[in-house]
């Protein structure tokens, strides 16, 4: 284990294009002297692409098959533009495009769309670290590509990999560490691993952060660095407030309490690997790389701003028993057992006499599905399009301002914690005749 270890995560932005690609280049180079493991997802908005590419499959293979080509030659003009016209770059991202393309020969069905998912959508990793890694080797960097699959070992929840943490740790240990003994930048996927009989997995979408969470703890790194398009972590998505403020320093605590609730900044799952180890995670800025970040770690601060995540793709599950008998324990226990087999995240949840809501995650068609599995013994109503708003450290003003004009479904408070299940309507405004 080499002391002093940094890992660093490229996200999508960040390599989205050549001018990306130059300045994350740039900003490893600064780093490249001590042992650096830099872990890069797939480039801009490649994963929803590749996901596309598996939705086309429900219609029609030469649709599929007409995306993925296009992607591909999308590539080569970065491969072309960036590392010349002999690069042997283009064989190696060939041979990824060929995997897809073979996964999309096997036989498309519903019980094997996970696998098959997992097959094609990882291959945007794969493509964008040969690319970064011969970028760095072109400019001097003295870098290694590892292929992640070899390093990340998961169980067989396609989609939702689960890590199997000693093979995982063994692997890293016996890869990566010498390698950065041998002073060399390791340079690999973020969101992919492999199963026990090698077939690829993911970890769940945006989950790069997770490998290089993951990558920290087996290697004791020093310190963890997310880089980012925006400055740091801040009280509230830019994107969607005026004003977010930077937060400088926070707890470990606080940032899985955002994170899990959809402050997208940072993938929920990547914080108990390192509050493990105490490493610390610097979320900063690839745009201006001298800014500070944020700082988390195990920050004793108890006082914050409030802060606001939005996650949208709700939908409100209303249960209620059709014999009218209590929703018992029995009754939970059995819509628990459907809700983890369809694999279903829950956000928030109520339940009276005989009624049972929950703020779900709405994904694909699996609510209609838990739905079908339930519907022997509970009526359900099922209300799509909903966004869960959640406030830490809350006041009142700024929860009626989030609130105004909006249909709220569903509240709880709890200690530091608000948070509401609402659908957008649009404003009325009075006309000034009437
Ligand atoms: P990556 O390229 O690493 O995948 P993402 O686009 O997934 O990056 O995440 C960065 C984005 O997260 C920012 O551009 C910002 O709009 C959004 N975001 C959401 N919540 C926050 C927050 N609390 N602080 C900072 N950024 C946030
Ligand atoms: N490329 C994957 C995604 O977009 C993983 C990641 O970027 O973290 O979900
Ligand atoms: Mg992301």
């Amino acid at each position: 284990m080499k002391k002093n270890t940094q890992v660093f995560k490229f996200g999508g932005a960040s390599v989205k294009d050549i001018e990306g690609i130059k300045n994350v280049a740039s900003i490893v180079k600064t780093y490249s002297k001590g042992p650096l493991v830099v872990v890069v997802s797939a480039m801009g908005k490649t994963t929803n692409r590749l996901e596309a590419v598996m939705a086309a499959m429900k219609n029609s293979k030469e649709e599929a098959l007409e995306k993925l080509a296009f992607l591909k030659t999308e590539c080569n003009q970065v491969i072309k533009d960036l590392l010349g016209d002999n690069s042997p770059v283009f064989d190696l991202i060939n041979d990824h495009f060929v995997e897809a393309e073979w996964a999309l020969d096997e036989p498309f069905e519903k019980e094997n769309y996970d696998y098959l998912y997992d097959q094609v959508v990882s291959i945007g990793e794969l493509v964008s670290t040969q690319i970064v890694a011969a970028y760095f080797n072109s400019i001097g960097i003295n870098t290694q590509w590892v292929d992640a699959r070899s390093l990340v070992r998961t169980d067989e929840n396609y989609r939702e990999g689960w890590v199997e943490w000693d093979e995982t740790q063994q692997s890293i240990s016996q890869i990566v560490s010498p390698l950065l003994a041998e002073n060399k930048v390791v340079v690999t996927q973020g969101f992919i691993g492999s199963s026990s009989d090698n077939q690829t997995t993911t970890l769940g979408r945006e989950g790069s952060d997770y490998t290089a969470a993951i990558l920290s703890f087996c290697l004791d790194a020093e310190r963890m660095s997310i880089w980012k398009d925006v400055p740091g972590v801040l009280t509230a998505d830019p994107r969607a407030f005026d004003n977010a403020s930077l937060l400088e320093r926070l707890s470990y605590k606080e940032a899985i309490e955002m994170t899990y609730y959809g402050a997208k900044v940072i993938h929920p799952k990547t914080i108990k690997p390192l509050q493990n180890k105490s490493i610390p995670l610097n979320v900063r800025s690839f745009i201006n790389p001298e800014g500070k970040g944020t700082l988390i770690f195990n920050e004793s601060e108890e006082s914050y701003p409030p802060m606001i995540a939005i996650e949208k793709g709700q939908a409100l599950l209303q249960i209620s028993t059709k014999d009218f008998s209590f929703v018992a324990e029995h009754h939970l226990s059995f819509l628990f057992q459907e809700i983890k087999n369809y694999k279903i995240q829950v956000n928030m949840m109520q339940n009276t006499a005989i009624s049972f809501a929950v703020c779900v995650n709405d994904i694909d068609d699996r609510l209609a599905n838990f739905a079908e599995s339930i519907n022997n013994e509970f009526n359900i109503t099922i209300t799509h399009g909903l966004e869960l708003v959640t406030i830490r450290h809350y006041e009142s003003n700024l929860v009626n301002r989030l609130k105004a004009g909006n249909m709220v479904y569903l509240e709880s408070r709890t200690g530091r914690t608000l948070q509401f299940v609402m659908k957008r309507v649009p404003l009325l405004t009075r006309k000034t005749e009437v």
